[in-house]
């Protein structure tokens, strides 16, 4: 079994290598510094066995597939009710790291943008309960609470890039820009340069596509870990977290990807996807060439090729 499927995961490396279409992410230095040729698949499976093929113990940052999980995070521990107070669920249909918000609320529109998902950063900053259960404190803390929970998640310890941290933090005036204009619109939940710092080092966290599997198969499992047992997120968080990764996850891609791979992901300028088979599966793949929209170039098509050739679409009718 096990060779059949590598042998398969091979055959998609095979077709997708030689592919070198696609620019490195370099408006944040240090991610121009990564070799372009890289390549790897992961796939967990319900049982949380992972199968994978090419650099997948290579390790690169997470960058904005970390929005979906902080948006989870903020949900669990701030409820939905307070998330939704601050952070719409429509696409945008505009690029990332636009400046832009509901025109009504003021809000971001969704937590897959860079608005909101600084925006779900904030929240994990600002005062908790009245009895103090659910404060989280600051900066220091969150970013601990906020690497427990995607290690959780993941199955094993994961830590941040120095060196992608720090080119973040001297290359990140535009999404300081975007905290300000929250700020300045009384949408802003917490300091608006905490909030960006702490997000900058959620973008920072390294990951290896093994662990984008994991973490993807904790999603298609309810929430619990199928390695460890753990349970991470409550069921009500992931079908909301995987709602929203189906329509605003690739960025101004979605819509092409929902109709051509048909599986809720999120992706980020790292050249990493995530996504998820609900009830059965975690994909990680890595590639840092990336497309006009910012995605993967030949993780995208790796996608599409297990989507088609598996049938993983989730609105295949048998
Ligand atoms: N740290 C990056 C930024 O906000 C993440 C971007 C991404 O992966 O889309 O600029």
């Amino acid at each position: 079994m096990v060779s059949v499927v590598v042998d398969y995961l091979r055959h998609i490396e095979s077709d997708c290598v030689v592919n070198n279409v696609g620019e490195l992410a370099d408006y944040i230095p240090e991610l121009a510094a990564v070799d372009p040729d890289r390549f790897a698949v992961s796939v967990a499976v319900h049982d949380g066995h992972v199968y994978s093929i090419g650099d997948s113990s290579l390790e690169f940052t997470i960058q904005s597939i970390s929005k979906a999980l902080t948006y989870a995070l903020a949900l669990s521990l701030r409820g939905v009710e307070t998330v939704d107070a601050h952070i719409g669920v429509e696409p945008s249909g505009e690029a990332f790291n636009e400046i832009s918000v509901d025109a009504r609320t003021r809000n971001p529109k969704n937590p897959m943008i860079n608005a909101g998902a600084i925006t779900a950063a904030a929240l994990l900053l600002a005062p908790g309960d009245e009895d103090g259960t659910t404060d989280v404190g600051d900066v220091d803390e969150a970013f601990r609470t906020i690497l427990d929970f995607y290690s959780g998640c993941a199955g094993r310890r994961l830590s941040l890039d120095d060196a992608v941290y720090r080119s973040e933090t001297a290359s990140g005036s535009r999404n300081r820009a975007i905290a300000y204009m929250l700020e300045s619109y009384g949408v802003m939940p917490a300091d608006p340069e905490d909030a960006v710092d702490l997000y900058f080092r959620q973008c920072s966290v390294r990951v290896t596509t093994d662990d984008l599997a994991v973490i993807g198969s904790t999603l298609a499992n309810g929430g619990i870990n199928p390695r460890t047992g753990r349970r991470m997120l409550d069921q009500v968080v992931v079908r909301r977290v995987l709602s929203v990764m189906t329509t605003c996850g690739m960025y101004d891609g979605a819509g092409d990807w929902v109709t051509s791979v048909g599986l809720p992901a999120k992706s980020g300028v790292g050249g990493g996807i995530l996504a998820v088979l609900p009830g059965q599966l975690g994909i990680g793949v890595y590639s840092p060439r990336l497309d006009e929209h910012g995605n993967s170039v030949r993780g995208v098509r790796a996608c599409r090729h297990l989507s088609a050739d598996l049938g993983l679409h989730m609105f295949n009718v048998a």
